[in-house]
């Protein structure tokens, strides 16, 4: 202990003399802040990556997000080539999740940053299906390089980039099947299901036949959906396996837990 007290004593032996400048401010309460030192055991505050589509046009998006009661860190516009508002600094936090949850972490807003992307959604057809509208080329391309300079910054784990969709699968649909998921895991941005693994996944349930809801209750819970623990299939599952499969199934988001979407989680890292 003397020995740690002489050290420390040096040190601002050295700060009150040799380094005032460098180590040592004073606030505006009048207090002394002495900046000699940083912590190496620290994070971002950002730990997940959320996408959103606005289900609004560029001006009345940008109302909404930077006039009202919900907001996001970046707006991608839908003019060409696509503007990129920055509309809340990536130390605080957005108000793009509200009530949230993966990978056990709830309330995401205070842990994520958030990127909207003008899209308007779906239109609900006569019929009653939905017709998804696309993202144009030079929107994902925005998104893609503005995703991987923040996943890069922050150190974002790829299992905790996402959707609006799979942090709110009882609410949300956003960002929407028409999402290129498959250009993020391309870039390395998400976890993909292994191609290998996934053909071993196919000939298994082939063979063994489609596994009971509670083996996908389980199976959505280890990739971090909140997700019913019941063994029923129920809508609110159904709503689960419907974000996943606008994930990484996109051509059929009917929410059935079938062979294919089976494969899916097996092979999923
Ligand atoms: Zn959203």
């Amino acid at each position: 202990m003397p020995a740690l007290l002489r050290l420390s004593g040096r040190i601002a032996l050295y700060c009150s003399f040799a380094l005032l400048a460098a180590c040592a401010t004073r606030g505006p309460g009048g207090y002394i802040m002495d900046d000699s030192l940083t912590a190496t055991g620290q994070s971002s505050r950002a730990q997940f990556l959320v996408l959103h589509y606005t289900a609004a046009d560029t001006p009345r998006s940008l109302h909404l997000l930077s006039r009202e009661e919900v907001s996001a860190h970046y707006l991608i516009t839908d003019d060409d080539p696509p503007r990129i508002f920055r509309l809340v600094d990536e130390d605080r936090s957005a108000w793009h999740a509200g009530h949230s949850q993966w990978r056990g972490r709830t309330w995401l807003n205070a842990s994520s940053i958030g990127i909207e992307i003008v899209n308007p959604g779906y239109t609900t057809q006569p019929d009653g299906s939905r017709l998804w509208h696309p993202y144009s080329p030079r929107q994902i391309d925005a998104a893609l390089a503005l995703a991987a300079d923040i996943v890069q910054r922050h150190q974002i784990d790829p299992r905790n980039v996402v959707g609006h969709s799979d942090i709110a699968p009882q609410r949300k649909q956003d960002p929407g099947p028409l999402f290129p998921w498959q250009e993020f895991a391309a870039h390395g941005l998400i976890a993909w299901p292994d191609n290998a693994a996934l053909r071993a996944h196919r000939v298994r349930f082939e063979r063994d036949g489609v596994p009971d809801v509670a083996w996908f209750q389980e199976q959505l819970a280890r990739v971090g959906y909140e997700v019913p623990r019941h063994g029923m299939l129920d809508e609110p599952t159904r709503n689960v396996v419907a974000a996943f499969q606008m994930r990484y199934r996109p051509q059929d988001i009917a929410g059935e837990p079938d062979r294919e979407t089976a494969a899916l989680l097996a092979a999923l890292p």
